[in-house]
């Protein structure tokens, strides 16, 4: 019979030991908020797929409407012939996407594509060169969102140089010692020693830290960033290729701060499983390239666009958004209920259900534990639960599970995590 043991070797013999790997286990099957591996045994999903199952493994209405579409057309490339669920796509996210002024969409395929195209768009329509990031933050794996990346290890080590006129201001994180006023001063910063604040097309931020360690940008700075773009007519990224498609409890996490974005990147969760990415933005400025200065060969794949539909619907069906934040509060109360039996939980942090603990020796937050964190991942993956870390010290544990899991799958789950805080305490 297959076990994970021999397919592993024979992955570790055919594919590049750069692709890492979390957990040695092979799905067989996914449902919903739970897996089967090669060799029949269950677990709970806590990770989602790094956020992109916010409807589950295999939704009912994603798996239908997918099969729908795929027996009519599958591909024509949408600049040769156009198909009507990439315009659907479009029109709902624009719908959904904050602030007054009409937007329009662009639909790609990674969120990396997404970014990139994003940061195209910005410089088009300023003319200017110039993109500052944060420290801490993620936004892909090519040449440019490496660039954009604040974050050495594991994403840019060895691969530089890295393109021009991108820099990196501070992300604001009281935990560790970086308030508003010192992040909101970093950018000053940068136009007094980098570059004059007249030559930068965009900021780029994540609402909340994702790869980085999910740190919750406070509504403050998100406002003063508003307001410091307009100052200098600069354009606001708002980077939700994590965040988005409701995981923090509003369809986009920036709503919650009151800031209207220029743009907006989402993918992940917005198609359920299937490859989809989107930059949402101002109709002005999303119409400033030149005909024929966007796109791509599977850009905005009609499968996608059927699954990305269907979740949508799902999220209105089901309620997902008010789940996003039960699931968050739910997490929240019993996270809490550890952190006292387990003083190593030294932060807990909620936006909706993007929830994460920190963890550190002692409870000091200078003194981070990502031995612990890794020791807990594999206890948890031995006892039937999936979970992922983050953090630029890899001693953050992140959940994202299915908003679709039923409340007897939450608690399991947590019962789980106990146990190996349990352990971890022997
Ligand atoms: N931006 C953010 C905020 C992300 O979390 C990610 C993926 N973790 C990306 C961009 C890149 O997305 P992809 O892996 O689909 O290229």
């Amino acid at each position: 019979a297959t076990s994970n043991a021999t397919l592993m070797s024979r992955r570790n013999q055919a594919i590049p030991r750069g692709v890492g790997n979390i957990h040695e286990v092979f799905i067989a099957r996914g449902e919903n908020a739970e897996i089967w591996d090669v060799e029949g045994r269950r677990y709970i999903d806590f990770a989602g797929g790094i956020a992109v199952l916010n409807t589950g493994h295999r939704h009912a209405r994603v798996v239908e409407a997918v099969k729908d579409q795929l027996e009519r057309y599958t591909h024509t490339c949408f600049q040769v012939l156009a198909y009507e669920p990439y315009v659907e796509v479009a029109e709902r996210l624009n719908a959904l996407a904050p602030g007054k002024s009409p937007k329009k969409t662009l639909l790609l395929t990674t969120g990396a594509e997404a970014v990139e195209n994003a940061v195209k768009i910005a410089r088009s329509h300023t003319g200017r060169p110039g993109v500052i990031a944060f420290g801490g933050g993620y936004h892909g794996r090519t040449l440019l969102t490496m660039g954009l990346t604040g974050k050495v290890m594991p994403y840019k080590k060895g691969f530089g140089p890295f393109p021009a006129n991108i820099f990196h201001a501070q992300f604001p994180n009281l935990l560790h010692g970086v308030t508003v006023d010192d992040a909101i001063r970093s950018v000053e910063t940068l136009f007094k020693n980098d570059i004059e604040a007249t030559q930068v097309a965009a900021i780029i931020v994540e609402p909340v830290q994702g790869e980085g360690g999910f740190y919750i940008a406070p509504p403050e700075f998100l406002q003063r960033l508003r307001a410091l773009c307009d100052t200098h007519g600069i354009l606001l990224i708002a980077d939700e290729v994590q965040t988005g498609a409701g995981r923090t409890g509003t369809w986009f996490a920036i709503e919650q701060a009151g800031v209207e974005p220029d743009l907006i990147t989402v993918a992940k969760s917005l198609a359920g499983g299937f490859p989809l990415s989107a930059v949402v933005g101002r109709a002005d400025i999303m119409d400033t390239p030149h005909v024929g200065g966007l796109g791509g060969t599977y850009a905005g794949s009609p499968l996608a666009c059927a699954a990305a539909l269907a979740v949508m619907d799902a999220f209105e069906a089901q309620g997902l958004l008010k789940r996003s934040q039960e699931i968050g509060e739910r997490f929240t109360k019993r996270l809490k209920a550890m952190a006292v039996e387990h003083p190593i939980i030294g932060d807990i942090r909620s936006l909706g259900a993007m929830v994460a603990i920190e963890l550190f020796e002692g409870g000091d937050p200078s003194r981070p534990a990502p031995k612990a964190t890794s020791f807990l991942l594999a206890e948890a993956c031995r006892r039937g639960l999936i979970l992922i870390s983050c953090g630029t010290h890899g001693n953050v544990m992140r959940f994202l599970v299915p908003l679709t899991a039923s409340d007897a799958l939450l608690d399991e789950g947590l019962d789980i995590l106990s146990q190996c805080f349990g352990a971890l305490a022997k």
